[in-house]
């Protein structure tokens, strides 16, 4: 155990059905210091809390706390008394309990019986954390800021070495998250270890001292933060090298508007109640574009505005030049938008219905459910489209939940082209599907864009973006912070703009 570490986690390995989620994993973390545990989607990072706060077991590997020897750790309440806090995202306290009963409801010490003592604690502990609520107050009239902070003074009592915070701040506004700030630089000056999640980078350099990166389940590195400057970081966490050129320059890339045509889809001021910074945007016809910046970054938000997915709170629309009024998807569907989720287990795909069914439901909502197809037209439907994007399934009846992860998604592609949209969204159409399939729904792309379609197209891959768009919106921290064209469409010149900031 090097000196001034409180934790340490060596080689953990930890396997789910199929996924290899942590393999042989180092975490570090000394007393008295903000370190941020950083990776995109799937990384392994709320998996390697899970295992240090006992929510999973370990299949392999050793935690230690202040150097004294392996310790297994089998759930959060043992968790936390050996010192090891954690507040997860979504608060876990009471809005209708008084803040002081958040507090101390369930502490095996015997406090709560005396509430008169629990009040003055509280106030005590508030007054000490500088959070502006009293001890009587319902929890549920506290900012989410201030429900965050009570959750974290409730997390660290006097005993805790470790506070673990996964994402605290996603739901905060600046201020908030300046007052949260300083509770970690507080917790910090007392010498508890912090770990920090969070896909803000501009809060990691505001904030943490350290960052541990990951990445598919592996350490990647471990830096201390004037090591490590944000285009690097960024570099590290796609597992891209900064100054790899070998980038693909498709015919698109030199795509020009037709002259005199106005954008099938364009917007002014576009914002949603999902926490996005408004945005101007537009497509022409048979252009590809697409929005790029790390997970979290708002890329989806922006398209589901766009699609009416989220509440659309402002903004002016025009489609094809006329302007449009856009609040539901099916306003969306009826402008000729269509739209793939990124979720396609949660929002697209519905796996007891039939591969023919799961194809024809986009096209079915827009003609209204009174107006069905028939059988034979559906067949005729299912089987020209199956033919068309290859997808690989017994029949047109197969229930599309047995056809593999790919085939699925060429399926839900399908629902959306029979829609014969102008303008079509895809939302990570190619994540976790194989080489071959990616390649074949990158090459519908292009195809669809040469027949005059307009496409958006997201993923977290930046080779495939580079190779199917013209343009590239660049967004960070929920915020459209560069749009990148012609020569600036390069591996460096993307990461950089990502990575924003002057470090
Ligand atoms: P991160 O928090 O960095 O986004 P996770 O730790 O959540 O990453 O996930 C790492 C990998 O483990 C992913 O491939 C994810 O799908 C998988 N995984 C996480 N939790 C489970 C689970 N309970 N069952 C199966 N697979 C899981
Ligand atoms: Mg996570």
């Amino acid at each position: 155990m090097k000196d001034g570490s409180v934790l340490e986690m060596r080689n953990i390995h930890k396997s789910f059905p199929g996924v290899k989620a942590l393999q042989g994993v180092d975490f570090t973390l000394r007393k008295g210091e903000i370190h941020a545990l950083m990776g995109e989607n799937g990384a392994g990072k709320s998996t390697l809390i899970k295992v240090l706060t006992g929510v999973y077991g370990k299949d392999e590997g050793e935690v230690s706390l202040e150097g004294k020897g392996a310790i297994s750790i089998h759930s959060p309440q043992e968790a936390q008394k050996v010192g090891i806090s954690t507040v997860f995202q979504e608060i876990s306290l009471c809005p209708n309990l008084s803040v002081a009963e958040n507090m101390f409801i369930g502490r095996t010490d015997g406090m709560y019986q005396n509430w008169k003592k629990v009040n003055s604690e509280t106030e005590k502990i508030l007054k000490s954390m500088d959070i502006p609520a009293t001890a009587t107050q319902q929890l549920g009239s506290c900012s989410v800021a201030v429900q965050q902070m009570i959750a974290i003074a409730r997390a660290v009592d006097t005993n805790c070495k470790v506070l673990v915070l996964d994402e605290p701040t996603s739901s905060l506004d600046e201020q908030e998250v300046e007052k949260l700030f300083k509770v970690m630089r507080d917790l910090r000056a007392k010498g508890v270890g912090i770990v920090f999640v969070t896909h803000f980078l501009d809060q990691v350099y505001a904030v943490c001292d350290r960052i541990t990166v990951m990445r598919d389940g592996q350490l990647v590195g471990e830096y201390e933060i004037k090591d490590l400057p944000r285009p690097m970081l960024v570099s590290k966490m796609l597992g891209k090298e900064m100054d790899d050129m070998s980038d693909i320059h498709g015919e698109f890339q030199t795509y020009k508007p037709e002259k005199g045509v106005a954008p099938v889809f364009e917007a002014k001021g576009l914002v949603s109640d999902a926490g996005i910074k408004p945005f101007d945007f537009h497509i022409n016809k048979g252009e590809v574009n697409g929005f790029t910046g790390l997970l979290g970054s708002g890329r989806s938000e922006c398209v589901r505005a766009i699609f009416g997915a989220d509440r659309v709170t402002g903004g002016k629309i025009k489609v094809k030049g006329k302007e449009a009024k856009i609040s539901k998807p099916i306003d969306a569907m009826k402008n000729g938008i269509a739209y793939l989720p990124e979720e396609r287990k949660v929002d697209g795909i519905i796996g007891d219905l039939s591969v023919r069914e799961n194809i024809i439901l986009a096209q079915q909502v827009l003609r209204g459910f009174f107006k069905p197809f028939s059988k034979a037209k559906q067949y005729e439907i299912a089987d020209e489209y199956i033919k068309l994007l290859s997808i690989k399934t017994a029949s047109a009846d197969t229930p599309i939940k047995s056809l593999s992860g790919g085939n699925q998604q060429k399926a839900i592609v399908a629902r959306w082209l029979f829609t014969h949209p102008d303008y079509l969204i895809l939302d990570e159409p190619t994540r976790g599907i194989d080489v071959g399939t990616k390649v074949d729904i990158q090459k519908l792309v292009l195809k669809l864009a040469s027949e005059g379609m307009s496409v958006t197209f997201i993923s977290s891959e930046l080779d495939e973006m580079l190779r199917t768009c013209s343009r590239l919106v660049v967004m960070r921290d929920r915020k459209m912070v560069g749009e990148l064209s012609g020569e600036d469409l390069n591996q460096n010149k993307v990461m950089s703009t990502i990575a924003g900031g002057d470090k």
